[in-house]
């Protein structure tokens, strides 16, 4: 199962969202101010949100 991580530490969180909003699988839920990682069963390893992230903070590995 691919495991998905967040560098919380350089994450922007509602200021950003570009993962919870780009996700086809939605992976990722906002929650209060930062961003949840849901199971990654359903994880495609499409790599879309690392290429997104502006912050780099995503780390996806199999
Ligand atoms: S795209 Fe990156 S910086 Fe933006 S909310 Fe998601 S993890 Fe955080
Ligand atoms: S790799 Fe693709 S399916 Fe997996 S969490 Fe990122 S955007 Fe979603």
């Amino acid at each position: 199962m691919p495991k998905i991580e967040i560098d919380h530490t350089k994450c922007d969180g509602k200021e950003c969202a570009e993962c919870v909003d780009s996700c086809p699988m939605s992976i990722f839920k906002l929650e209060n101010d930062g961003i949840a990682v849901g199971s990654g069963a359903e994880c495609t390893l499409c790599e879309l949100c690392q290429d997104l992230c502006p912050s780099s903070a995503i780390n996806i590995s199999e």
